[in-house]
């Protein structure tokens, strides 16, 4: 029997991965290892009786209690806080889903590939921040790395059985969010609760923010350079309004190859798996005729600076992704909180790579946690320095 874990299972990927081991038999087909849960410990305790789990763990340490009340009369263990967290992720699985948000899943995912089997990646900041480091340790251990983001998967599948030698550049598209229609003007002033609807795909209210402010599409681009070794000009951004194309793989022959599915993410979770067998999902199926065209579109720098960080970031290597990674949570904390306003993430994340440049030290290679753990600390540090004089003023 295969053996499964979920961290962040109660998010909106956690959630589309239950559903999926559930489908495909639930506790008669897996056995599951570990769930982690941020705070919500009714969606984590359900998750926890439906798959029978052996452990389920909440970051939130004050939550224990509940969780353990939410569990009683079943054989799962429950525990609390990061370093609970890290130790689920010591338990081996062979199939492991890195689903936490943030910079906070860097470490579960880190220390999951250190025990073989396959970790499904879609805590993307965590090959943004440490590219390197993930992958050498994934080949020092053995673990295969299976990308859930839609374009990487989409980028995977395109590649299938072809020679990366032969790649002459990969696309990957983005929809443009919730505020690709809006005259420019008016994106100084819009709320946190506009920019946590999409037009195409229900997300976690994170990332549904960087996807207006392309944050989320500059950490793909990156995330495409760290995962498939493509060089930085070689990686192309396409709006795409409708989100049925997830990415493009442009061959030396003038060939190109995509993929297209509909808009659920678990279409990639069950790609990821199921691999290297594919298995009848329960995602929609596009009905192109129905549709009738599709739709395509450069990205407006203007519109978009966190793409032109993104490149910035690429050129500087080494510890950079890590703080841009930080530097944009912290952006983000503060425009959801309300005190800087939406067009303020970018210079803030600017602000803080132009002063750790001038520092020095930001190109240094990522290759232990710690440098990346310090330099995420020192940008988020910073940032919020960056945040105050901003509000003061
Ligand atoms: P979400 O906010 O819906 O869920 C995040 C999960 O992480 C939850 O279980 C939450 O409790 C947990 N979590 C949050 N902070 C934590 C912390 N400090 N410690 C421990 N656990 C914590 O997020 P999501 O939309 O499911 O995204 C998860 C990851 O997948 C992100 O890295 C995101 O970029 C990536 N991703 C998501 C989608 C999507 O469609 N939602 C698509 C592609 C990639
Ligand atoms: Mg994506």
């Amino acid at each position: 029997m295969r053996s499964v874990s979920v961290f962040g299972a109660t998010g909106s990927i956690g959630q589309g991965t239950v559903d999926l081991l559930l489908r495909q038999g639930g506790p008669a087909a897996y056995r599951t290892v570990a769930l982690t849960g941020g705070r919500n410990v009714v969606l984590l305790a359900q998750a926890a009786r439906a798959l029978r789990a052996e452990l389920a763990v909440i970051a939130e340490e004050a939550l224990l209690p509940d969780l353990r009340a939410a569990l009683a009369g079943t054989a799962t263990e429950a525990a609390a806080g990061a370093r609970a967290l890290a130790e689920a992720a010591d338990r081996p699985a062979d199939w492991v889903m890195s689903g936490i948000i943030g910079a906070a899943g860097l470490v579960p995912g880190l220390r999951a590939l250190a025990h073989g089997g396959t970790l499904a990646l879609a805590n993307k900041e965590s090959l943004v921040s440490a590219g390197p480091l993930m992958l050498a340790t994934a080949a020092r251990h053995g673990t295969r790395i299976l990308p859930v983001d839609s374009e990487h998967s989409a980028i995977f599948q395109s590649l299938a059985g072809e020679d990366i030698g032969a790649v002459e550049a990969v696309t990957i598209t983005a929809s443009g969010g919730a505020f690709r229609d809006w005259p420019i003007d008016r994106l100084a002033r819009a709320s946190v609760a506009e920019a946590s609807t999409h037009p195409n795909w229900a997300m976690g209210q994170r990332i549904t923010i960087d996807s207006a402010s392309m944050f989320n599409k500059a950490m793909e681009v990156i995330e495409t350079q760290a995962f498939f070794g493509i060089e930085p000009e070689r990686i192309r951004v396409l709006i795409h309004p409708e989100s049925m194309l997830h990415a493009l793989v442009s061959f030396r022959d003038g060939g190109m190859i995509g993929h297209l599915g509909a808009p659920d993410m678990r279409h990639a979770i069950g790609y990821a798996l199921n691999w290297p067998v594919r298995r009848t999902l329960p995602v929609a199926r596009l009905d192109l005729a129905a549709v009738g065209a599709l739709h395509f579109a450069a990205p407006d720098p203007v519109r978009y600076p966190a793409l032109g960080l993104a490149r910035a970031v690429m050129a500087t290597g080494g510890l950079a992704g890590a703080a841009f990674t930080a530097a944009k949570e912290a952006a983000l904390d503060a425009f959801i909180a309300g005190r800087i306003g939406f067009v303020a993430m970018a210079p803030v994340v600017e602000e803080v790579l132009s002063r750790l440049s001038a520092a020095g030290g930001l190109g240094n290679p990522a290759e232990t946690l710690d440098t990346v753990l310090d330099m995420d600390a020192e940008a988020r540090r910073l940032a919020g320095r960056v945040i105050d004089a901003m509000t003061q003023s």
